[in-house]
Formats: C-alpha cells, structure tokens, sequence
C-alpha cells in the first residue's frame, strides 16, 4: 500500500529548493484538508522567517502555542524570531519551555540548550542563529537529555598518538580550519567581504543567484587548492571509520583517493565539486571552474541557472542522520578545524561524547565545545598536530 502523500513533506523538499512560495502553498493546503495544527503553523512561521517577516513568523509560533501549549518546536521557533527582535528576556523563557516541552529531536534540543545558555551568560543575542531559521524535525526520538558539564584537558602530541592508538573506531569532525593551509579562507574572513545573509540563503539564490557564484569565485579564485599535511594525515588514520565536514571544498576525497583509502565521507553542507541546473536537473561539473565564466551565473543549454550542490541557509545539512549514527558508535571523535558555531555539525560531539566518546580538539584555542563536554584539546593549526602524529618524535 503506498503511503498518501503527506503534504508537509512536500512542503519540506520545496523550502529546501529555496521555494517559499510552493511550500507554503503545501502548508496551507495541508491546513485546509486536516484543520489547524501546531506543527503546521511552525512551518508557516519558519517560512516568514526565511523571508524575513519576523513579525508573521512571532505571529504563527503563538498560534501554534495556543492550540499547544507545550509545543516545544514552536517554543524553540518562537524564541529566536524574539531574539532577533531584541526580544531577549522573553526568548530566553521560551527556550526554557522548549527543553522541557515535546516534539524535539536531539539535535534540536541541544541547539535549544546551547541558545539559552548563550542568553542566560548575557549575551545580547543569538549571533550564530541570525540567519539557521528553525526547521521542523521530521523524525523525533524520545530526547535524552543531559546537563552540560564542560572541561578543557590539556592534551599533549603523545596523548593524542596513544589515543589514536588505542581507539578501535575514530570519526573525524572537520571545519573549515582543515583547508586553510591549503589557501582556502574560512567562513569568517568571507563574511568580511560578503553580507553573509545575502550570499548564502536559499531564498536570496532564487532572487539574484550571481552574488553566490561571485562567493564561489572569491572563495576559490583561479587556482587548484591541493589537500594539505592535515587532509593526508587524517586520510591515514589507523581504525577510521567516517569523515563528517562541513567543508565544501572535497579534498578530504582527494586526500582519500590518493592515500587508496575508500573511508566514508560525509559533506554535510554538499560540495562544490557538483553542480546542477535548477530547470532541467542536468549536472555541470565542478562549480569552483564554472565560477570563471565572464558572465555570472553560469547558465545550462536549456537556458536554466545552474547552482552548486551546496546547502544554503534555509536548506537542511545532508546525511545528518547517518552522521549521528557514526559519531555516537565511534569511541574517538576528533574535532578539527571547527568554529563549532554551526548547527547541527556543534551538536555532533555533544551526542558522540554523551555516547562515550573520548572527544579530542585539534584547535589554536579551545571552542565553545569544552563549555558542554570534556574536551581533551591539543593546541595548534591542524596541519601542524596532524603532521606531528605520524611521527615519532615526543
Ligand atoms: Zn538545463
């Protein structure tokens, strides 16, 4: 028997096309067949705020409260859109409500968490979340929750050596650090030349989809950016079992290819090694070449723009299920390159870690991360730790 088709997951594929208006036709049509529902006013009210409409999407949280007061998503929802109106008292208290609410997934709780913890140190707003408009979970597992108990450990080369000795399943968590010695620049110094809200949100790619591919020039430029000491290390590692990254740029791929190693990899914000037309479905081949054509953005034969296969603000991390299951059966994750300001790639060493995994950070600083979990954490560019682990000095 084929399932019916359900309405707010058609509403889903859509947002995630960057396509408010189909979604919310979606929504409401689901709101016309099966009456008036929480979860279908947070979606409505995600939607607003994809656009920017902070007041309608306050508007459809409070309806969504109103028909359920426990509701936590739209608590979760509600808070940020406040937040973002200065709204902060009143966010926090909805943050709250949304821990011990229903409707949650793990990562979202601990999203929610970290948010009100952020709030609750006085910080005047949600800095990372300005532009990650809450989504509805699809599949919601009983939350386990936990109470955060953060620790920073000193760890030393030979620590990290033994470690990596001992572990029988290691997962890798990489950012954007991983590829600065490969030329690359890291998020940060983009947004310093970029309107960050502007470059990378789905919706703004259907209205003037040249200022990403203007983003995709600036970030890679002209030349080839070879995988460096660190991509070849962790290619290397004894008893890896997956990659997770938030990177775009595919070189832990090169790095695995010319180590002969066929480790997972998972991109959980896609890559810029593919692109498609957004008309026809047609692949193009590696955004990083196409970026140089005179005339941005490139489009297909058919007339279609063409887009990398990159997740946008709006648009939901790829493989995030398969990448909790892999860090929480892991006994060492090691984080590296990480701003971990990110959701969901932040949540990941919160969840291995409460699974009981050793976490390591290979970091110059320790991130926000030891605020939630021991972290053991080795100091340094990770090019330099990573180098430093395959040989035998002490
Ligand atoms: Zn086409």
């Amino acid at each position: 028997m084929r399932r019916p088709v359900d309405e707010l997951e058609l509403a889903t594929r859509a947002r995630e096309e960057g396509d408010v208006a189909t979604s919310r036709a979606w929504v409401l049509s689901h709101l016309a067949k099966h009456g008036d529902a929480p979860d279908a006013r947070v979606f409505l009210g995600s939607l607003a705020h994809l656009e920017g409409d902070l007041d309608e999407a306050v508007r459809c949280h409070r309806r969504a409260l109103s028909l359920r007061p426990d509701h936590a998503p739209a608590h979760a929802s509600l808070a940020v859109a406040l937040a973002q109106r200065g709204e902060l008292a009143t966010a926090r208290a909805h943050l709250e409500a949304s821990l011990e609410g229903e409707g949650l997934d793990d990562v979202a709780w601990l999203r929610a968490e970290r948010q009100r913890a952020s709030l609750a140190l006085g910080g005047d707003a949600l800095p990372h979340e300005r532009v990650a408009t809450p989504m509805l979970a699809r599949s919601v597992r009983a939350p386990r929750r936990i109470t955060a108990h953060g620790e920073t450990i000193a760890c030393s080369i030979a620590s990290l050596r033994d470690h990596v000795a001992r572990a029988r399943t290691i997962v890798v968590l990489s950012g954007a650090g991983v590829s600065r010695a490969s030329g690359l620049e890291t998020r940060k110094e983009l947004w310093q030349r970029f309107v960050r809200d502007d470059a990378v949100s789905a919706v703004r790619f259907r209205e003037s989809p040249e200022v990403l591919w203007r983003v995709v020039r600036a970030f890679w430029g002209e030349e080839d950016h070879p995988p460096n000491a660190a991509h070849l290390a962790i290619a290397r590692l004894p008893s890896l079992s997956a990659i997770v990254t938030q990177n775009v740029d595919s070189l832990h791929q090169r790095a695995a290819d010319a180590a002969g190693r066929t480790t997972e990899i998972l991109e959980l914000h896609g890559t810029l090694k593919r692109t498609r037309c957004l008309a026809c479905a047609r692949e193009h081949g590696d955004a990083t070449v196409l970026a140089r054509r005179d005339v941005l953005p490139p489009t297909c034969a058919c007339g279609g723009v063409i887009r990398p296969d990159v997740v946008l603000f709006g648009e939901r991390a790829r493989h995030l299920e398969r990448a909790i299951a892999r860090v929480e059966q892991a006994d060492l994750v090691i984080v590296v390159g990480c701003a971990m300001d990110v959701s969901p790639a932040s949540e990941l060493p919160v969840l291995a870690s409460r699974a009981g995994a050793t976490i390591i950070e290979i970091k110059r600083t320790p991130s926000r991360l030891c605020q939630m979990i021991p972290v053991l954490h080795v100091g340094g560019p990770a090019e330099h730790v990573l180098a430093r682990l395959e040989g035998d000095d002490r």
